[in-house]
């Protein structure tokens, strides 16, 4: 049994961990951020081509089964996947972490939208750790944002008062806080990606009363299994033998 294990998130990692050397294993990562963490066992890096560049891969690497453990956001490679095994009737599962409840949080679909609550609501000095490709949606914005980011995010499609803070998590409680004052944080703009390493800015905001803006996760293809921790998708992994 030859399984692909679409990776890049913590689960995908701890996923790998569980399953390596007893399964024929190969992580995949997109290869966004340099000196990524790297699961226990093969990997390979970069990008399929698309749906019929992943139907040739997994052909080529005879695979037997998929695991996306993807992050939540990743909704393009999770689309792929579940439309190339739908195709070749080959075994799926979707390994996504549960999300964050949102609890008084504004919560929107997209990042435009999340920049239109923030015009709306009239913030002016705004944490934004809707990632590298999130800050865009608020080019126009003439609040002032604190964007916090892996990568360096495209300057040219930037807020004009801004501020870009490169960190990868986990993040503690404490910094957090003292961030969020540092800067005289008015909000807090997230995705509902859910887990403990990116939680504690949630914490943090409603500490501090500070408002939270939530986008919303993309739904998950129709008629795809999904299983919400590791020790599940393990289970599944072990029933296909
Ligand atoms: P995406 O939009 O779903 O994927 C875009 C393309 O990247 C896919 O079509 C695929 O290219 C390639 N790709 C993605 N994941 C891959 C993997 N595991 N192995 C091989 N190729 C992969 O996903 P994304 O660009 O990675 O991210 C989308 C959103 O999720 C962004 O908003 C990003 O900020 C968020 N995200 C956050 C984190 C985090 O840790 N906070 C991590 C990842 C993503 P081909 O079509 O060529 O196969």
């Amino acid at each position: 049994m030859r399984l692909l294990l679409l990776g890049g998130t913590a689960e995908a990692r701890a996923l790998a961990k569980a399953l390596h050397p007893q399964v024929d294993i190969v992580s995949s990562l997109a290869g966004r951020v340099p000196d990524p963490a790297l699961p226990d066992g093969p990997v390979r890096i970069g990008g399929f081509g698309g749906v019929d560049g992943l139907r040739r891969w997994l052909r080529d690497e005879r695979v037997d089964a998929v695991v996306d453990a993807t992050h939540p956001f990743a909704a393009t490679m999770t689309a792929h996947a579940a439309e190339v095994c739908a195709e070749l009737r080959m075994p799926h599962l979707v390994l996504a972490r549960p999300p964050w409840e949102p609890g008084a949080a504004i919560v929107v679909a997209s990042d435009i939208e999340a920049a239109k609550a923030v015009a709306r609501h009239a913030y002016s000095r705004v944490f934004l750790t809707t990632g590298r490709s999130g800050a865009r949606a608020f080019a126009r914005s003439d609040a002032w944002f604190l964007i916090r980011a892996v990568t360096a995010p495209d300057k040219v499609s930037l807020p004009r008062h801004h501020h870009i803070l490169l960190s990868r998590g986990p993040y503690r409680y404490d910094d957090e806080i003292a961030i969020m004052r540092r800067h005289r944080v008015d909000a807090l703009v997230t995705k509902n990606s859910g887990g403990d390493m990116t939680r504690a800015k949630l914490d943090a905001a409603a500490a501090l009363g500070i408002p939270v803006v939530m986008v919303a996760r993309p739904p998950l293809p129709d008629g795809v299994t999904a299983v919400g921790t590791v020790q599940e998708a393990a289970e599944w992994v072990a029933r296909l033998g």
